[in-house]
């Protein structure tokens, strides 16, 4: 198998561990579908044997990060380039908040959104095991993101999405080739169809609520993040949360660099959620959610029983962060916000970091002056309507130039 670098699979609820081999889901103790995910755990000498002198800076895509990757060394990965993204410094954008504000871009990942970290590394592992069939339930990034990697990789996606799925969410992976189920029913309806084609027919399962590789490929974010301000680490990492497995990926990447001493401190973590879908950020302030609920335009954060609720909370209290959650009309202020002064365009999900570190600065947690890495979700095209309530209203005029005069004329 050739993964000697990982030391076991050890399950966050009871502690129980197992050996690397073959793929394993979630821990079998439990019978709570809430309960029993785990975590991988390295060997970080092995790691660091690998990886030493490499931090250099230089990030063609996520495969740098190979020697960190729960992925057997005879294994070819399905890649599209993904990760290595840019670390954009955002000086209007910090102007403007009073925060110093630099932008992890992870909007211009190969699908569009930041999903594809966590892809590339569970269809490398499917196909490595002779999948040819992956699965997931999703009406969104992860379902374009699953579609396009099997593609790549010349394997079946099939999709399972409510009934409520909006069309135009399903048009990147009908492209992509994907099998698309719309199941007359809800989304948890439609969640547990995909968990029993998984144990019926086998079927590899890419669900972060379930598949523990998830959270590995997202920390790639976290080692980037690291590499990328080694010497000066950014005071805040700032990251929207919707299942909360990429929080707790880009936390867990941020730690095994300070561990390998590349970085000399971790930032803290800021999670940012809609007011209306704020399961986790309640749990981090103490606060028992007993409604599911999640009401919010930024669907890809639209989580009501969010699956990695305690390695996200787990995130924010290690790393001595925060949570926040800002409303829907917030968000799409920071949509505008965002594009207008430093030409970055981004989903509603992704804008949340922006009313995030607004809140923030607002709520005392973030202080004038602190450096925040924000890290962009997803690609603004993803989601046009919202866009267009986000952006302001074109001028309708006559083709005649006096009428661009009476509009513009002043500013000559
Ligand atoms: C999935 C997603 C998130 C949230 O990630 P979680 O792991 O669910 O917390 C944020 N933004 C975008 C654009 C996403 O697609």
């Amino acid at each position: 198998m050739g993964m000697e670098h990982v030391e076991a699979y050890r399950c966050i609820d009871c502690g129980e561990e197992y050996e690397p081999e073959g793929i394993m889901y979630t821990c079998p103790n439990h019978e709570d579908p809430m309960e029993g995910l785990l975590d991988v755990v390295y060997d970080y000498d092995a790691i660091a044997e690998d990886f030493d002198g490499k931090a250099d800076g230089d990030i063609p895509d996520l495969w740098k990060y190979r020697p960190f990757l729960p992925i057997a060394e005879d294994a070819e990965p399905v890649t599209l380039g993904e990760g290595g993204t840019d670390l954009i410094a955002a000086p209007r954008l910090s102007e403007d908040i009073g925060v110093e504000i630099s932008v992890k871009d992870d909007s211009r990942n190969p699908t569009a959104s930041f999903k594809d970290r966590a892809t590339t590394v569970s269809v490398t592992k499917a196909k490595h095991h002779d999948h040819d069939v992956v699965t997931c339930a999703s009406t969104g990034n992860a379902a374009a993101s699953l579609a396009g990697y099997a593609a790549r990789g010349g394997l079946t996606a099939r999709i399972f999405v409510p009934e409520s799925a909006p069309e135009g969410k399903l048009a990147q992976p009908l492209v992509y080739g994907a099998d698309v189920i719309q199941v007359q029913g809800t989304y948890p309806e439609a969640g547990q169809l995909s968990l029993e084609v998984t144990e019926k027919y086998g079927w590899y399962n890419r669900n972060a609520a379930f598949n523990p590789f998830q959270v590995e490929g997202k920390r790639t974010a976290g080692l980037e993040i690291a590499e990328q301000t080694q010497g000066d680490v950014p005071d805040w990492v700032v990251v929207s949360v919707g299942d909360g497995c990429t929080i707790a990926g880009v936390w867990k990447g941020l730690k095994e660099f300070e561990k390998l001493g590349y970085i000399d401190e971790t930032p803290k973590m800021l999670g940012v959620q809609a007011e209306g879908a704020p399961v986790i950020h309640e749990a981090f302030h103490g606060e028992e959610s007993l409604d599911e609920k999640a009401k919010t335009l930024a669907d890809s954060i639209a989580v009501a029983a969010p699956a990695n609720l305690k390695k996200a909370v787990n995130a924010m209290e290690e790393s001595d962060g925060n949570s926040v959650a800002v409303s829907d009309e917030e968000i799409l202020d920071g949509e505008l916000k965002l594009g207008s002064t430093e030409g970055l365009f981004v989903e509603p999900a992704a804008a949340a970091i922006v009313a995030g570190v607004e809140k923030a600065v607002e709520k005392d947690i973030i202080e004038e002056g602190e450096s925040a890495v924000v890290v962009s979700s997803g690609y603004g095209l993803k989601d046009l309507d919202n866009a267009k309530n986000a952006g302001r209203e074109p001028y309708s005029l006559p083709p005649d130039i006096e009428e661009i005069d009476a509009v513009f004329g002043d500013e000559e």
